[in-house]
């Protein structure tokens, strides 16, 4: 593909499209906005779209998208030597002042370095110079563990978008090179520069510390950055739509910011803290304007009914004559009436996660709902017309035996028996569809510092849960296996040493055992090896909020089986004395 036919390609994406932003580039700071996959992937990513509009807000910023190419078109750009343009005005990514990536997925890194390389730029941060944008790395992974990207990015924008891009337009602004930017930057809330920080290393290749070089102004560790509030904001959403994505005709919005149950294996709920609900009447008042390219309402939240006025936002797209997509409901959730809205709405499935199957395993990682109230809300599901049950469930949780792995089975099979009750009526049969992964314990978790458990017993357990629940009728369960999350795991876990293999994996088309091998990395050691003594853990660079004492008290009691109970909605603020300001 020519630099000619990737304007072209450009040029036809656009003509399809509603909603894209061209602003004349003179006197502005230009942004390419990177989504490291494609187009059809990343034109429905909600955070994608937030960041565009952020940047495009601010009048002396031009953002312009920029995607991976789909295969084909990889392969002839790369041949062709075509440098990587942008979707508005089809300009080189190389021309503007920063690239910025939006990184949702650690599976997307070697996707970061293709994207880099078709732009004509340097991978390491170190080769980089002041002709070449100002790399930024942002995106939900930050939250989790920037560090084995550390090496490929001039800055890692840490928090949410809201407060980090008019920091960085302001810095931008008022700095005259890029080591002003830099400075600026380091000495600004949730950005951090990994050039700023010597990383040093005890006798077996344990971290030991991040020490700030002289000189550079950087903190000892990046707070990250969070709107207080987000009361006054309009609430992120769908701004451009396009046929040619997943999610086509659906209208993105997030209802309300965080979870505040405090499961303790789960990154998003601790990261996002405290609850923030956007407000309702702008969330309906987008919705409206979004009619008329879209029928479905995605809502985007980790835990929607936190929101207080769910129930009139549900019942309002329902008049709007939106069909309703929630992203995932919790258990405790689910009142008549959210039941009711939702399945008027024309939904047919819902899924809930009850993570594993006994009540003692359930207090382990502190989810207080009980397999009675579980099965309550089964009949409460099921009697309302849903006819099929999505079920999400763990295996290789602290303390798991073998007799919570034959309560998995015997709680399928119980709402299995509800599902039965009611289709009886119906006389059609719907399905029980259960997905089982492998714990992989979470940076900026209570089990931050546990190793994965080994595979053989991973593998044993799986052959376990597979014997219960094979040839019943109605019932699909698909457990994934720990090998398939080993990568992944290791790049959620690493530090910045695993950066080369990323090089490697990248060059030789993802074959990640051959990349390790290649580089010499002891993988096994970031993933298997109990971290509780060390002094420093490679995500401890950014301050997500909690405190590790916070963290620790959490292990303790989940070995206990005590529960910490979440606060009370309009209490959710209270969990603030946790929370570093
Ligand atoms: S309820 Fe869900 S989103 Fe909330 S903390 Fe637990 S697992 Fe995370």
């Amino acid at each position: 593909m020519n630099s000619w036919e990737q304007r072209e390609r450009a040029r036809d994406v656009l003509s399809r499209e509603v909603g894209y932003i061209r602003k004349p580039h003179g006197g502005r700071l230009r942004v390419a906005l990177a989504f490291p996959n494609t187009y059809f992937v990343g034109m429905s990513n909600l955070g994608l779209q937030t960041v565009y509009k952020l940047f495009n807000e601010l009048d002396g910023v031009v953002c312009e998208r920029v995607f991976l190419p789909a295969k084909q078109e990889l392969q002839a750009l790369l041949k062709s030597g075509a440098r990587l343009v942008t979707v508005e005005s089809q300009t080189p990514v190389s021309d503007f002042d920063v690239f910025a990536f939006s990184v949702s997925f650690e599976w997307d890194y070697t996707n970061i370095l293709t994207m880099l390389r078709l732009a004509g730029l340097p991978l390491y941060a170190a080769e980089r110079g002041p002709r070449h944008p100002l790399v930024v790395i942002g995106g939900a992974v930050t939250f989790v563990n920037p560090e084995p990207l550390a090496p490929f990015a001039d800055v890692i924008a840490a928090g949410e978008g809201e407060s980090l891009i008019p920091a960085l337009a302001r810095a931008m602004a008022a700095a005259n090179n890029r080591d002003e930017t830099l400075a600026a930057l380091a000495a600004e809330r949730g950005f951090y520069i990994p050039s700023f920080y010597e990383v040093r290393y005890g006798g077996e290749g344990i971290l030991e510390a991040f020490v700030p070089k002289p000189g550079t102004g950087a903190p000892p560790v990046v707070k990250k950055a969070a709107v207080k509030t987000t009361e006054a904001l309009d609430p992120p959403s769908t701004v451009i739509y396009t046929p040619d994505t997943e999610f086509g005709s659906r209208f993105l919005v997030e209802v309300v910011r965080g979870c505040a149950n405090l499961c303790r294996f789960c990154w998003a709920g601790y990261n996002y803290l405290p609850v923030r609900p956007f407000p309702a009447d702008r969330i309906l008042s987008l919705a409206k304007a979004a009619k008329p390219h879209a029928n479905r309402a995605g809502l985007v939240s980790i835990a929607l009914c936190d929101h207080p006025e769910i129930e009139r936002i549900l019942q309002s797209l329902h008049d709007m004559g939106y069909s309703i997509s929630p992203a995932s409901l919790r258990l405790d959730d689910l009142t008549p009436e959210i039941v009711r809205l939702l399945k008027a709405s024309g939904e047919k499935s819902l899924t809930i996660a009850p993570e594993t199957g006994s009540d003692r395993l359930r207090r382990v990682i502190n989810k207080t709902m009980t397999n009675d109230q579980i099965l309550e809300k089964a009949e409460l599901i099921f009697s309302s017309g849903f006819e099929n049950l999505k079920l999400y469930f763990m295996i290789g949780l602290p303390t798991e035996t073998d007799t919570d792995l034959d309560a998995i089975g015997d709680l399928s099979l119980q709402l299995r028996d509800v599902m039965l009750k009611y289709a009886r009526g119906r006389g059609h049969v719907g399905r029980i569809v259960g997905s089982v992964n492998p714990l992989i314990p979470k940076p900026g978790t209570a089990y931050q510092w546990l190793p994965l458990e080994d595979p053989a017993s991973i593998d044993r357990k799986s052959r376990r849960l597979k014997g219960l629940l094979s040839g019943i009728d109605n019932v699909y369960f698909s457990v994934k296996s720990e090998r398939h999350s080993y990568y992944q795991a290791l790049l959620s876990l690493g530090d910045r040493r695993v950066a080369p293999a990323i090089v490697a994996a990248e060059r030789n088309g993802g074959n990640w055992r051959a990349a390790v091998a290649e580089v010499g990395l002891n993988a096994d050691a970031y993933l298997f090896r109990d971290r509780s003594s060390d002094a420093v853990l490679p995500w401890d660079i950014i301050d997500g909020g909690l405190k590790q004492g916070f963290f620790r008290s959490e292990w303790q009691k989940a070995l206990k089986a005590e529960t910490t109970l979440p606060p009370k909605r309009h209490e959710s603020r209270t969990v603030l004395p946790l929370i570093e300001s």
